[in-house]
Protein backbone atom coordinates (compact mmCIF):
# COMPACT_ATOMS: atom_id res chain seq x y z
CA UNK A 1 0.00 0.00 0.00
CA UNK A 2 2.70 2.37 1.04
CA UNK A 3 3.94 1.74 -2.55
CA UNK A 4 1.27 2.73 -4.26
CA UNK A 5 0.34 5.79 -2.61
CA UNK A 6 3.98 6.94 -3.00
CA UNK A 7 3.28 6.88 -7.22
CA UNK A 8 0.16 8.29 -7.15
CA UNK A 9 1.06 11.47 -4.99
CA UNK A 10 4.26 12.31 -6.49
CA UNK A 11 3.08 12.92 -9.95
CA UNK A 12 0.24 14.94 -9.15
CA UNK A 13 2.52 17.29 -6.99
CA UNK A 14 4.78 17.31 -10.29
CA UNK A 15 2.15 17.97 -11.98
CA UNK A 16 1.35 20.98 -10.43
CA UNK A 17 4.60 22.68 -10.26
CA UNK A 18 4.55 22.59 -13.53
CA UNK A 19 1.53 24.42 -14.26
CA UNK A 20 3.01 27.38 -12.26
CA UNK A 21 6.22 27.64 -14.62
CA UNK A 22 3.93 27.52 -17.58
CA UNK A 23 1.70 30.21 -16.28
CA UNK A 24 -1.77 27.99 -16.38
CA UNK A 25 -2.45 29.20 -12.87
CA UNK A 26 -2.33 33.29 -14.68
CA UNK A 27 -4.93 32.07 -17.07
CA UNK A 28 -7.09 30.60 -15.05
CA UNK A 29 -7.32 33.70 -12.30
CA UNK A 30 -8.04 35.89 -15.67
CA UNK A 31 -5.38 38.88 -14.07
CA UNK A 32 -4.21 40.09 -17.15
CA UNK A 33 -3.81 43.97 -17.57
CA UNK A 34 -6.48 45.60 -18.97
CA UNK A 35 -6.18 47.71 -22.30
CA UNK A 36 -4.61 47.53 -25.78
CA UNK A 37 -0.66 45.88 -25.45
CA UNK A 38 2.31 44.91 -28.16
CA UNK A 39 2.18 41.06 -28.47
CA UNK A 40 6.16 41.53 -28.63
CA UNK A 41 6.28 39.17 -32.26
CA UNK A 42 4.37 41.34 -35.01
CA UNK A 43 5.58 43.80 -37.34
CA UNK A 44 2.95 46.01 -36.45
CA UNK A 45 3.38 45.72 -32.80
CA UNK A 46 5.22 49.55 -32.98
CA UNK A 47 1.78 51.19 -34.19
CA UNK A 48 -0.63 49.49 -31.74
CA UNK A 49 -2.07 52.18 -29.37
CA UNK A 50 -0.92 50.87 -25.99
CA UNK A 51 -2.93 51.34 -22.57
CA UNK A 52 -6.44 51.68 -20.95
CA UNK A 53 -7.43 54.76 -22.73
CA UNK A 54 -8.67 55.96 -25.94
CA UNK A 55 -9.16 59.25 -27.35
CA UNK A 56 -10.90 59.86 -30.47
CA UNK A 57 -13.79 62.42 -31.89
CA UNK A 58 -14.47 63.78 -28.33
CA UNK A 59 -15.24 60.07 -27.35
CA UNK A 60 -13.16 59.01 -23.90
CA UNK A 61 -12.90 55.31 -24.00
CA UNK A 62 -11.69 53.12 -21.20
CA UNK A 63 -10.79 49.37 -22.30
CA UNK A 64 -11.35 46.87 -19.84
CA UNK A 65 -10.52 43.82 -21.40
CA UNK A 66 -6.95 42.46 -22.10
CA UNK A 67 -6.35 43.27 -26.16
CA UNK A 68 -3.10 42.42 -28.25
CA UNK A 69 -2.08 42.87 -31.68
CA UNK A 70 -3.31 38.88 -31.95
CA UNK A 71 -6.70 39.26 -30.41
CA UNK A 72 -9.62 38.54 -32.59
CA UNK A 73 -13.48 39.45 -32.62
CA UNK A 74 -12.62 42.85 -31.89
CA UNK A 75 -14.19 46.11 -32.57
CA UNK A 76 -11.12 48.25 -33.60
CA UNK A 77 -9.95 51.88 -34.28
CA UNK A 78 -7.24 53.03 -36.40
CA UNK A 79 -6.04 56.72 -35.33
CA UNK A 80 -4.48 58.99 -37.61
CA UNK A 81 -1.91 61.76 -36.74
CA UNK A 82 -4.20 64.54 -37.74
CA UNK A 83 -6.95 62.81 -35.51
CA UNK A 84 -9.12 60.92 -38.28
CA UNK A 85 -10.33 57.52 -37.65
CA UNK A 86 -11.26 54.46 -39.22
CA UNK A 87 -13.79 51.42 -37.31
CA UNK A 88 -13.80 48.71 -37.83
CA UNK A 89 -14.12 44.73 -36.83
CA UNK A 90 -11.91 41.60 -37.45
CA UNK A 91 -12.24 38.00 -36.72
CA UNK A 92 -8.73 37.98 -37.34
CA UNK A 93 -5.79 38.64 -35.19
CA UNK A 94 -5.76 42.25 -35.22
CA UNK A 95 -2.11 42.87 -36.78
CA UNK A 96 -3.59 40.87 -39.97
CA UNK A 97 -6.19 43.32 -40.31
CA UNK A 98 -4.02 46.29 -39.65
CA UNK A 99 -1.66 44.78 -42.36
CA UNK A 100 -4.97 45.21 -45.03
CA UNK A 101 -5.14 48.48 -44.34
CA UNK A 102 -1.72 49.63 -44.67
CA UNK A 103 -1.73 47.39 -47.66
CA UNK A 104 -4.51 49.10 -48.94
CA UNK A 105 -2.90 52.44 -49.42
CA UNK A 106 -0.56 50.99 -52.08
CA UNK A 107 -3.07 48.72 -53.88
CA UNK A 108 -6.33 51.08 -53.62
CA UNK A 109 -8.00 47.56 -52.65
CA UNK A 110 -10.02 48.80 -49.44
CA UNK A 111 -11.81 51.05 -47.25
CA UNK A 112 -12.00 54.56 -50.19
CA UNK A 113 -12.06 57.25 -47.19
CA UNK A 114 -9.43 55.61 -45.49
CA UNK A 115 -7.14 55.08 -48.55
CA UNK A 116 -7.52 58.53 -49.95
CA UNK A 117 -6.79 60.31 -46.61
CA UNK A 118 -3.66 58.96 -46.36
CA UNK A 119 -2.90 59.19 -50.17
CA UNK A 120 -3.98 62.88 -50.07
CA UNK A 121 -2.85 63.94 -47.09
CA UNK A 122 -0.02 62.45 -46.00
CA UNK A 123 2.11 61.27 -48.87
CA UNK A 124 0.89 57.41 -48.85
CA UNK A 125 2.75 57.09 -45.31
CA UNK A 126 1.35 54.94 -43.41
CA UNK A 127 3.20 55.32 -40.30
CA UNK A 128 1.07 58.43 -39.41
CA UNK A 129 -1.40 55.31 -38.55
CA UNK A 130 -1.94 53.44 -35.22
CA UNK A 131 -4.31 50.87 -34.27
CA UNK A 132 -6.29 49.50 -31.46
CA UNK A 133 -9.17 47.19 -30.13
CA UNK A 134 -11.93 49.12 -28.93
CA UNK A 135 -13.55 46.08 -27.52
CA UNK A 136 -13.84 42.22 -27.17
CA UNK A 137 -16.54 40.05 -27.92
CA UNK A 138 -16.45 37.10 -26.34
CA UNK A 139 -17.36 33.54 -27.57
CA UNK A 140 -20.91 33.44 -26.26
CA UNK A 141 -21.35 31.48 -23.47
CA UNK A 142 -24.96 29.78 -24.51
CA UNK A 143 -24.55 29.60 -28.12
CA UNK A 144 -25.71 32.69 -30.51
CA UNK A 145 -23.85 34.06 -33.30
CA UNK A 146 -20.70 35.51 -32.51
CA UNK A 147 -20.03 36.90 -35.81
CA UNK A 148 -23.48 39.04 -35.94
CA UNK A 149 -22.82 40.50 -32.21
CA UNK A 150 -19.66 41.60 -33.52
CA UNK A 151 -21.07 43.77 -36.25
CA UNK A 152 -23.54 44.95 -34.32
CA UNK A 153 -21.09 46.26 -32.11
CA UNK A 154 -18.97 47.62 -35.15
CA UNK A 155 -22.37 49.53 -36.29
CA UNK A 156 -22.86 51.23 -32.59
CA UNK A 157 -19.36 52.18 -32.06
CA UNK A 158 -19.58 53.88 -35.28
CA UNK A 159 -22.96 55.58 -34.79
CA UNK A 160 -21.29 56.25 -31.05
CA UNK A 161 -18.37 57.76 -32.50
CA UNK A 162 -19.82 59.66 -35.28
CA UNK A 163 -17.20 57.73 -37.72
CA UNK A 164 -19.11 58.67 -40.79
CA UNK A 165 -18.77 62.49 -39.38
CA UNK A 166 -16.35 65.28 -40.42
CA UNK A 167 -13.49 63.23 -38.80
CA UNK A 168 -14.90 59.84 -39.11
CA UNK A 169 -13.15 57.73 -42.56
CA UNK A 170 -15.98 55.34 -42.80
CA UNK A 171 -18.47 55.21 -45.43
CA UNK A 172 -22.12 55.14 -45.08
CA UNK A 173 -22.75 51.82 -46.23
CA UNK A 174 -20.73 49.79 -44.26
CA UNK A 175 -23.74 50.03 -42.03
CA UNK A 176 -26.63 48.90 -44.07
CA UNK A 177 -27.67 45.98 -42.50
CA UNK A 178 -27.93 47.79 -38.92
CA UNK A 179 -29.44 51.08 -39.73
ZN1 LIG B 1 2.38 42.75 -32.19
ZN1 LIG C 1 -4.57 62.08 -41.21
Amino acid sequence: MLCISFFLVTPISLNLSRFKEIGVTNCLTSNKPTGNHKCGDCFFCAQINQGKYLAFGGIYHTVRQFINCRTKYVVYIVTCSCGHFYIGKTTCPMFERFREHVNSVRTGKGCPKLINHIREQHGSDTQCLRFAGLELVPAPKYGGDRHRELLRKEAAWIIRATAIGPLGLNDRNEMNAFI
